[in-house]
């Protein structure tokens, strides 16, 4: 299929309240401006370069997320224009986005990204982490972040019960997360899990933010 009919028929299989981020790390600009005219406007990128140079050359209305690991030297080329920062794992990290969100007069989302697969090369928190995270008071004092959910990778695996177990326990985490500090908080609301090969799972088990490369754009050249 090509991109425009793939982003018509997941929209159409998709349920309304999951938003779709669409992956175009490795996709040339002209993949990504064809997904644009078939109406997709949230794209992800994994790379700070590759992403400031595509945010450049396409239109000033797309939202982008960054959904890879992220160095703190990086933040500064991205904080003027991102959207969305999935892959929060250290304080330090936060309190550098924050930093470079107040010089640019910018609020940035950022999610907690927790560590949820079998491999241990997969970056992100586990709950304690998480909670010492933002029980501190460097956290308390972070006003250019908004904590907008938590994000999570499954095991690379054919295993479907596996991958649902990785995504029941991203869920109550959330869950967790939500009713202990951020009750009151309305943009506190997303669970960034699932990916083109486990994202109907992923929607089963309460998903609000699904971000799919393949099956949109095909193998990454
Ligand atoms: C590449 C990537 C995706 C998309 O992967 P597909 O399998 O191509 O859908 C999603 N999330 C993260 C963090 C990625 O790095």
């Amino acid at each position: 299929m090509n991109i425009v009919d793939s982003i018509k028929s997941l929209r159409l299989a998709i349920p309304e309240r999951v938003v779709i981020v669409a992956v175009s790390k490795t996709q040339p600009v002209s993949a990504i401006l064809e997904a644009y005219h078939a109406g997709q406007r949230i794209f992800g990128e994994n790379k700070v370069q590759e992403l400031v140079m595509k945010h450049s050359q396409l239109p000033p209305d797309i939202e982008w997320h960054f959904i890879g690991h992220l160095q703190t030297n990086k933040v500064r080329y991205i904080a003027p224009f991102i959207d969305f920062i999935h892959s929060i794992d250290s304080l330090k990290l936060l309190t550098e986005i924050n930093r470079e969100a107040l010089k640019n007069h910018r609020i940035i989302d950022c999610l907690l990204q927790f560590h949820i697969a079998r491999e241990e090369t997969k970056f992100g928190l586990n709950l304690t982490e998480a909670k010492t995270l933002i029980e501190s008071e460097i956290f308390r004092q972070l006003k250019n972040i908004r904590m907008a959910g938590v994000m999570g990778m499954s095991s690379f695996s054919e295993d479907s019960e596996l991958v649902r177990k990785e995504f029941k326990s991203l869920r109550d985490y959330f869950l967790e997360l939500k009713s202990t500090y951020f009750s009151q908080d309305v943009f506190f609301k997303h669970l960034s899990m699932g990916m083109s090969g486990d994202y109907t799972i992923a929607i089963e088990e309460g998903s609000s933010l699904i971000r799919l490369g393949t099956i949109i754009f095909g193998n990454r050249p």
